[in-house]
């Protein structure tokens, strides 16, 4: 699947900053961190502020992940539902692992204002239902996080209600949450690649990882090799999301890398974008093939919606893209597209991240399974932990067990093809 970045409306309302040489020679470090994306670069940024010698590789320009792609929702939790979690670790660690989501949020916002991120954050988010089944849902989500979870900020919203803030037929009810909220992900990566830099991280961009030669003991060091360079470093952090592909096959075979389309309107003028959405929230509807939308603060519409699993683009993406972004809002059939790219998310078979150690001073970070605006951000700050002396929070997310998708990597795209039929057909349901 091509990405089309020279069509990413978030590369192209931001300048770029002049690029970052790559590796060359021979280097050494306390942490080595492959990928510049929300995970590598916040955990960059909270080493450095420790006291640590940090070098982050990057094998395009920061934010090339999804990082530098995504819907830009900020949203509670994670890509499963807590009851997955609770099965898999105890409510006691489900529990901890809520808290930790929830202080994602915080410390995106606290990010945001301590490194003056020009990001765009806009306060609000809501998920929407669109029949009877999905409004239950919504209803027993709410119950079922302010009782186990003690989350408050969140409310039931009805058809009614719901109408004057969405201008749509389509929705039934929603879960608005006070809390959620939305931004320009790749200023805020960018952002979070300025203040690693200022805090001593040395950050070296087209420095594609080749190689890696992870340590087994404790007392050895780690070897990164790129074409030019090397880095030696005790430490190791692989942050790569699901562009990092073979580089580390136990880590590819958890995940399946599917493809994920945005296309953003022409501008539409304040008021008719304000009557689309009037409370400015992000909005992300209960199908499994979700569409989410928003508004952009030049007035326009950003729509996200479908999947490719087949690991090709076959459509083009912004005429499809459009059709959906109709149906939803049948008053925008006129409005132009003017910007359309995909994007790959790093999904795991249970939708639960992925966190973990290949070896005692190997960590990894992936598998946020389209989820990783608010997780990558507090992800980067636990390895900081971990490898500051405290295992606790990090290690408890290894905990969760995870499954390789089954087909070896021949046949599991068919058996995904399938699989995306079964969801197709409950969305219908
Ligand atoms: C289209 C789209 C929409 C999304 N919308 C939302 C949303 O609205 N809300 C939400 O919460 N999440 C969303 N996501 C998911 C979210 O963007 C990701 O979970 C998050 O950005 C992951 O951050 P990361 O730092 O872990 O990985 P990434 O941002 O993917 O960064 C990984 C980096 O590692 C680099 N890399 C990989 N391999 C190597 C190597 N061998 N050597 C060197 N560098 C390497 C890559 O180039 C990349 O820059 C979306 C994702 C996509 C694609």
């Amino acid at each position: 699947m091509g990405q089309a970045d020279e069509q990413n409306f978030y590369y192209a309302s931001t300048p770029r900053p002049p690029l970052q040489a790559p590796l060359a020679g021979e280097h050494r470090c306390d942490v080595c961190i492959v990928g510049g994306g929300i995970s590598g670069l916040s955990a960059g940024l909270h080493l450095a502020e420790r006291g640590l010698r940090v070098v982050l590789l990057e094998a395009k320009h920061l934010g090339y992940g999804g990082s530098g792609r995504s819907g830009g929702q900020s949203i509670f939790g994670y890509a499963c539902e807590m009851s997955t979690l609770e099965k898999a670790v105890g409510e006691a660690d489900a529990r901890r692992m809520w808290d930790i989501s929830i202080e994602g949020m915080r410390l995106q916002r606290e990010l945001i204002a301590r490194h003056s991120i020009d990001c765009d954050y806009t306060p609000g988010h809501m998920i929407v239902g669109l029949k009877a089944r999905h409004d239950r849902a919504l209803r027993e989500e709410l119950e079922h996080l302010a009782h186990r979870y003690d989350y408050h900020s969140l409310r039931l919203i009805g058809r009614d209600e719901l109408r004057t803030l969405v201008a749509s037929e389509r929705y039934t009810s929603a879960l608005f949450d006070s809390n959620g909220g939305h931004l320009h992900p790749y200023r805020y990566t960018l952002g979070l690649g300025r203040a690693a830099a200022a805090a001593g991280v040395q950050i070296f961009e087209n420095s594609w990882v080749t190689r890696l030669d992870v340590a087994q003991h404790a007392t050895a060091d780690n070897l990164v090799h790129t074409a030019q360079g090397t880095v030696r470093a005790p430490h190791l952090l692989i942050a790569g999301g699901a562009l990092l592909g073979r580089l580390v096959p136990q880590l590819q075979r958890k995940l399946i890398d599917i493809g994920t389309y945005i296309a953003v309107t022409q501008p539409l003028g304040e008021e008719r974008a304000r009557s689309l959405i009037s409370n400015d929230a992000a909005v992300a509807d209960m199908n499994w093939i979700l569409d989410y939308f928003r508004r952009t603060p030049d007035h326009r519409l950003l729509f996200g919606g479908r999947v490719s699993y087949s690991g090709i683009d076959p459509f083009d993406s912004g005429r499809v893209l459009r059709r959906r972004m109709a149906a939803v809002f049948p008053q925008l059939t006129e409005a132009r597209v003017e910007y359309a790219w995909g994007g790959f998310l790093d999904i795991t078979m249970n939708r639960a991240p992925h966190f973990g150690r290949l070896a005692p001073n190997a960590y990894f970070v992936q598998g946020l399974s389209g989820h990783g605006m608010v997780i990558s951000g507090i992800a980067g700050k636990l390895v900081s932990e971990v490898i500051g002396g405290t295992a606790e929070r990090f290690d408890m997310y290894a905990k969760i067990p995870h499954r390789d998708f089954p087909g070896g990597t021949y046949f599991r795209r068919p058996a995904l093809v399938l699989a995306m039929l079964w969801f197709r057909i409950l969305d219908l349901l």
